[in-house]
């Protein structure tokens, strides 16, 4: 027993400093706070992309132990200087988002509290405070209150989330599988397909549906295949629709396809993760007309709340078919008494996860909701900016987009289009003041420019055209073009 009781004394003298002393929290908090100081102070004079694809060898475990500081200069040298920054208002390819400040404040205190959101049994507070959030979405998207909802670690979960419901709503299952029909447009983000195919629906046949001059669902076409699929004896189930696609920002007709598929009795997904939030902004609320009658849909704070990734969500109108996908119990959680109350456990693959609410929470709370309203109505006036700027420098300018992502590429006369715009992105790359990304639209290469981020500024647009200018005289010099 002796000896049992000197080993146990031996192993907490060395697992001690797994609780550093006040003294010493206080030192790592101020050594944390000064570098992120720094970090915010001086990311403007940063470049929003490095293209670095070296090995890092210098990060290693191997090395062993390590004092804070060494690891913040670390830090700084090798993950802050080099690769795309979320966090530089020059990020603007992709869905830029950010990361407000205020949202660390919540995963700081949701890791030093460690409380589990998982159950109202183990923590009514923190399930309070992410059920809180998700009935504000609802309200914003006319969702019923009694909707289901979730706070995932992202789009693409949520996405699988509301997907599966929808596949357990129309029993598909192996015997049908090949049988049911599910339509989308080819603009879908590639997370839809991917979900699909991780829920088992990989083998039902997709409807790829044409679009429109805006890279938009045509809803004439939607309506003659869902006939023609019904008369050749295949059970069409699922209509997925975008509230901003990722690749031109388009909203679909939200409400012509929520007629559609209330008159074929289709399941209704849309996935707003990049454009959802944009309901805030009352200019733009037509355009999501409709939304309010999805089955279930996909927002993501972490692009369209500027919070930092790691936060999505889901809606679902239908609660009991969500519980019929993820609810499961075990002999070890029969505390857990179920009560008819929303458990985030019982909506998600996840059990044990992160209390996310509370990075969505303190900024609420801190700022309420109109600086956030006033960055996205920002947002879309800096396209209009852009685009009025660009058109002055004859680049070919994509449609007028309905939120902040644009399109353009540069047609040169004479030479090949593609390869010339390749070109270009790869200066731009180079250059990497402001970061912008490339698509394929069918055949046709462009480059896209996504204001996304609350860090973009009129000056960060004005930066982006300058960068253009030189990149271009460079491109057509080597091509030859006066
Ligand atoms: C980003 C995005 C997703 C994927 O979400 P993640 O948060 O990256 O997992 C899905 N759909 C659209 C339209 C998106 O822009």
């Amino acid at each position: 027993m002796n000896q049992l009781i000197t080993k146990i004394l031996e192993l907490q003298e060395l697992s001690k400093e797994l609780e550093p002393t006040e003294e010493r929290r206080n030192e790592l908090n101020s050594a944390l706070c000064s570098y992120s100081n720094d970090f915010i102070n001086t990311l403007k004079s940063h470049p929003a992309f490095v293209n670095d694809q070296n090995e890092k060898d210098k990060i290693n475990l191997d090395k062993g132990k390590q004092s804070f500081i060494d690891f913040l200069n670390e830090f700084d040298q090798e993950v802050h200087q080099k690769g795309i920054k979320p966090a530089s208002g020059g990020h603007v390819g992709y869905i830029p988002g950010g990361g407000i400040f205020t949202a660390a404040l919540g995963d700081y205190l949701a890791c030093i509290s460690n409380e589990y959101a998982g159950m109202h049994y183990a923590s009514p507070g923190a399930v309070t405070i992410e059920n809180e959030l998700l009935d504000w979405m609802k309200s914003l998207f006319g969702f019923p209150k009694n909707a289901v909802g979730n706070l995932t670690s992202g789009g693409s979960i949520a996405n699988m989330i509301a997907l599966t419901a929808a596949r357990d709503k129309y029993g598909v299952k192996n015997e049908n599988i090949t049988k049911s029909v599910i339509y989308l447009s080819e603009q879908v983000h590639h997370c839809v397909l991917k979900a699909l195919r991780i829920i088992g629906l990989e083998d039902v046949c997709i409807r790829y549906l044409k679009l429109d001059a805006y890279h938009k669902i045509d809803t004439a076409y939607l309506e003659k295949v869902i006939l023609k699929d019904k008369n050749k004896g295949l059970c069409p189930f699922l209509v997925i629709a975008s509230a901003g696609t990722t690749d031109t920002g388009a909203i679909d007709p939200l409400d012509e396809i929520a007629q559609l598929s209330e008159k074929h009795n289709l399941w209704y997904h849309i996935d707003g993760a990049y454009g959802g939030f944009f309901m805030l902004c009352e200019s733009k609320k037509p355009l999501f007309k409709g939304i309010e009658k999805a089955d279930s849909l996909v927002i993501d704070p972490h692009k369209g709340l500027f919070l930092p990734y790691g936060i999505g969500a889901v809606l679902i109108k239908d609660r009991e078919i969500v519980y019929k996908s993820h609810h499961y119990t075990a002999n070890y959680m029969q505390d857990a008494i179920h009560e008819k109350r929303d458990n985030p456990a019982d909506v998600s693959p996840e059990l044990t996860k992160h209390f996310r609410g509370l990075r969505m929470w303190i900024p609420f709370k801190i700022h309420g909701i109109e600086p956030f309203t006033a960055c996205l109505n920002e947002k879309l006036l800096l396209t209009t900016y852009f685009r009025n700027k660009l058109g002055q420098m004859d680049f070919k300018l994509g449609p007028e987009p309905d939120l902040s992502v644009s399109y353009f590429w540069y047609e040169p006369e004479g030479e090949d289009t593609n390869k010339f715009n390749k070109r270009l992105l790869e200066h731009l790359h180079t250059d990497g003041t402001v970061f912008l990304s490339s698509t394929m639209l069918g055949e046709h290469f462009v480059i896209r420019l996504a204001i996304g981020s609350f860090r973009t500024k009129l000056e960060t647009i004005d930066l982006a055209i300058d960068m253009l200018k030189s990149c271009l005289q460079l491109t057509k010099k080597e091509f030859g073009i006066n």
